[in-house]
């Protein structure tokens, strides 16, 4: 039985798994090191990700194509 000092435990936002969010995870509240890294592109391509222009489709139907 071991009684160590209880360290708190959270959910990864990266899988979903349990964290230890304690000095001694460096990459809390993230699971590891490839957590942390995943959820930082992602948040990095969210933000460049540019709003989409796409016109609607009746953007260019200024005459009716009917003849
Ligand atoms: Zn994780």
């Amino acid at each position: 039985m071991s009684n160590h000092t209880p360290e708190r435990m959270v959910t990864c936002p990266g899988c979903g798994g349990p964290s230890v969010y304690a000095p001694r995870n460096r990459y809390r509240p993230f699971c590891s090191e490839r957590c942390k890294n995943h959820d930082l592109g992602a948040w990095a391509s969210e933000e460049h990700r540019m709003p989409d222009p796409t016109p609607p489709d009746d953007f260019d139907l200024g005459t009716p194509p009917l003849q």
